[in-house]
């Protein structure tokens, strides 16, 4: 049984944004190619014993974003419906198999599944791109979209976007879905601007706060089974599944949505890196400044320049005479797919030719500054999800290592200037040893926490797993600043700069001025010899959460109940039991 393997289901929506990646790329990359049914002559290992008749069965390939994990011949599943999620975890557990929801697949971090998992793991993919699609406005107030865990992200933006709504503060990617992005508190950019007021429905905080409830495959003591189970946002558990690592199913969600925004985008790669992230009062154009006057702003800062490219998003009802309007989302082609030459010389650096990293850098700002000119992008302004979404899939696979640091809104500059001075100090010393490991850019975003007033719903649960959750033992703190290195996979001394800056992250916000917590689908947890390998770390991450006994609560409490939604342990892997302890 081959099937279709264009990773959209069969709605028109899919239908039409597979259609439209294909006619601007030529070939989605990303999709798995393969796909075996369990009557086939190729199957490389035995299916599933006992499996459900009425479920879709096949075996495909998993690759996670870094291709760093990657199964050819992984047993999948696609529900065509919720109830099958539900039949699929009975299934699981009366035979001893495990399931993994899987979207996109555009992560990094173990949370999916192990880079030692072979088709013999018992281990079932749950792909829920396949049929879990489905998006409807709800009726009242407020403004509610209902959508299940499998629809992209751009989908749903669309589907809002021609209804009059929108989201302030979402994920650059569009192909990355609802389930996964909620999974692992994704985000974009986005603070309130110096007397701005927040529109009703919109949340400067993650994905996540703006759930209304959320429906998941739970178990349920008394039928003696798993079970679809809805929670509303006032309900704990709520707040549990709300950030869930994959160690739950979530099938649907509803969220809050406000009236759409026109945004305008402007980039600047003329700041010098010591004016931009300067210390804190010396004035001049300062990324505090740059927030103060718009809230939404992200550094992309390439290796061995001086000069980021810095992205200014501003709330612009009607458009400003000198921009350019959008009427689609990814308008910096040159940013997704390189040049040839620039693309050969990335090749090189792990190919002997490292001491051309700087080189390489140099060119990479060349690049954004010349084809942000070329395509007229320098400011653009449209309907929101046309400049907040700007990454297309056809974009370099890198890995990252990824952090939030939680702090207060008047200490964002001091926190960017600690970071850069000592990126540079730790740059400068591997090169002073020949040794070249950060050849992608550092990038940079800052949003609210998920502050309970800015959900349209009485006492609402907070997401107790995200990075962004607050602290009430601190509540003078009230944003995160993100911070992503990134370096192209298989760098030498990668990792290891990796695990010194994380040692230093640890150190430096300690508590004290700001508080660091991993971003959980990036890399973390790192050793020299690579990422989500450090016990050390591995222990500390439920310490960050226990900075304050507010959060000791709170990652125990949300453990214990996971535990309980899940007591025969279906929806976990090895990873997520280590980390979830
Ligand atoms: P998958 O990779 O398929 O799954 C990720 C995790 O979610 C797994 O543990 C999986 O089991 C779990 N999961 C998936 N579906 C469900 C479900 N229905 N129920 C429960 N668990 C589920 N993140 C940001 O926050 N902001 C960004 O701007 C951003 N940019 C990115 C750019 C690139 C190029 C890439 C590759 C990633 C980026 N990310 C960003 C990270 C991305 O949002 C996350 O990795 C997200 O989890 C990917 O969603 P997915 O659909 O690919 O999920």
């Amino acid at each position: 049984m081959d099937r279709d393997s264009s990773g959209g289901d069969n709605s028109p929506l899919s239908r039409r944004r597979f259609l439209k990646n294909t006619a601007v790329i030529g070939a989605v990359a990303w999709v798995p190619a393969m796909r075996i049914g369990p009557a086939h002559a190729d199957a490389s290992c035995p299916p599933p014993p006992n499996f459900p008749p009425h479920v879709e069965l096949f075996q495909q390939t998993f690759e996670n974003w870094a291709k760093a994990i990657r199964v050819d011949d992984l047993w999948t599943a696609a529900p065509r419906t919720a109830q099958e999620c539900a039949d699929l975890a009975n299934w699981a557990a009366s035979n001893g198999w495990q399931l993994r929801p899987r979207g996109a697949m555009h992560n990094w971090s173990p949370i999916h599944i192990t880079a030692d998992i072979t088709c013999d793991s018992k281990i079932l993919m749950v792909s829920t791109t396949d049929y879990l699609t489905d998006m409807s406005m709800l009726p009242g107030n407020p403004a509610t979209v209902r959508v299940e865990a499998g629809a992209f992200m751009e989908d749903l933006l669309d589907y809002l976007e021609t209804r009059g709504y929108g989201m302030c503060n979402v994920p650059a990617p569009g192909d990355v879905t609802v389930g996964g992005a909620l999974a692992v508190d994704a985000h974009g950019t986005a603070i309130p601007a110096a007397g701005e007021q927040r529109q009703a429905g919109h949340s400067y905080g993650t994905l996540s706060n703006l759930l209304l409830s959320i429906t998941a495959v739970v178990w349920d003591r008394r039928a003696n089974q798993y079970v679809l189970r809805r929670f509303e946002r006032d309900q704990r558990n709520a707040g549990v599944l709300a950030t869930s690592l994959g160690r739950s199913f979530i099938t649907e969600v509803e969220f809050q949505v406000g009236h759409n925004q026109n945004l305008r985008c402007q980039s600047f790669t003329d700041i010098p890196y010591t004016e931009l992230m300067a210390a804190p009062g010396c004035g001049g154009r300062s990324f505090a400044s740059f927030l103060e006057q718009s809230g939404r702003a992200e550094i992309i800062w390439f290796p061995f320049t001086d000069k980021p490219w810095l992205k200014v998003w501003s709330v612009a009802p009607t458009k400003p005479l000198a921009s350019r309007q959008v009427s689609e989302p990814y308008n910096y082609p040159f940013s997704d797919n390189m040049p040839d030459d620039i693309e050969a010389l990335a090749r090189s650096l792990s190919q002997g030719n490292k001491a051309s990293t700087p080189v390489f850098g140099q060119n990479m700002y060349a690049v954004t500054t010349a084809g942000l000119t070329a395509t007229q992008s320098t400011d653009i302004w449209g309907p929101s999800k046309n400049t907040l979404l700007y990454i297309k899939p056809t974009t370099l696979r890198i890995t990252a290592s990824g952090y939030g640091v939680m702090t207060r809104r008047d200490n964002i500059q001091q926190v960017v200037y600690d970071v850069t001075q000592k990126y540079l100090a730790m740059v400068a010393d591997y090169e002073s040893r020949g040794e070249y490991p950060m050849n992608m850019p550092v990038e940079i975003r800052v949003n609210g926490l998920e502050q309970a007033g800015e959900v349209e719903a009485a006492d609402p649960a907070m997401p107790l797993l995200s990075a962004a959750s607050p602290d009430r033992e601190r509540p003078d703190w009230d944003v995160v600043v993100w911070f992503n290195c990134l370096s192209f996979v298989g760098t030498e001394q990668a990792d290891a700069f990796y695990s010194e800056m994380e040692q230093w992250f640890g150190q430096r916000f300690d508590g004290s001025d700001a508080a660091v917590r991993p971003e959980w689908s990036k890399g973390w947890g790192y050793n020299p010899e690579g990422a989500w390998t450090n016990d050390a770390y591995l222990d500390s991450v439920a310490d960050s959460y226990r900075l304050h006994r507010d959060k000791r609560e709170r990652w125990d409490y949300a453990v214990r109940r996971f535990d309980k939604l899940d007591p025969y342990r279906v929806f976990t892997n090895g990873f997520i039991d280590r980390l979830l302890r």
